[in-house]
């Protein structure tokens, strides 16, 4: 199996681990409530998440297809799990950063990088390679373009992503 690509994916393989995750189909984000119970409510309007009384909250809008409401819950838990505070009190280059953060946890969570190289593997064209990843893991071909994106960037060094994707 491929090695997570960062601490923050490594924490994630060991609860995907744990809890028999180990197929894109296995992938469910109920899992991180093994770790933090996170309570979605559907809403019309944007995305935020909050804690109240001790409740972790995400508000999410619930018209949204399917694959692009993952990665926004996904994104949520993200900030529930490694962010506090409130957020519109930050300066903006902080905000970027927790933003980033977010999106890079959604992007481990939904399509980890072992998993990637698991399916990866024997496509030619990015392309085609892109919406079929898009499909498998059930996120949105944009989604999947930014993952792809950091997958590269995380195993530049190694030569694996330019063997894989
Ligand atoms: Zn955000």
């Amino acid at each position: 199996m491929l090695k997570p690509s960062s601490s923050l994916e490594s924490r994630i393989c060991t609860l995907y681990e744990r809890h028999g995750i180990t197929r894109p189909c296995d992938i469910s984000l109920r899992v991180f409530d093994h770790v933090m119970p996170v309570r979605v409510i559907y809403r019309p309007g944007s995305a935020v998440s909050m804690i109240n009384n001790g409740e972790c909250l995400a508000f999410v809008d619930g018209r949204l297809p399917l694959p692009e409401r993952r990665v926004v819950i996904a994104h949520e838990i993200g900030h529930l799990l490694l962010h506090a505070g409130i957020q519109t009190w930050l300066p903006c280059n902080a905000r970027s950063k927790q933003e980033w953060q977010a999106n890079r946890f959604a992007g481990y969570a939904l399509a980890p990088s072992w998993m990637i190289a698991g399916v990866a593997q024997g496509h030619e064209c990015l392309g085609s390679l892109t919406t079929s990843l898009a499909d498998t893991f059930g996120v949105t071909q944009a989604f999947m373009e930014s993952r792809l994106t950091l997958y590269r960037e995380d195993y530049r060094e190694t030569g694996i992503a330019s063997r894989v994707v």
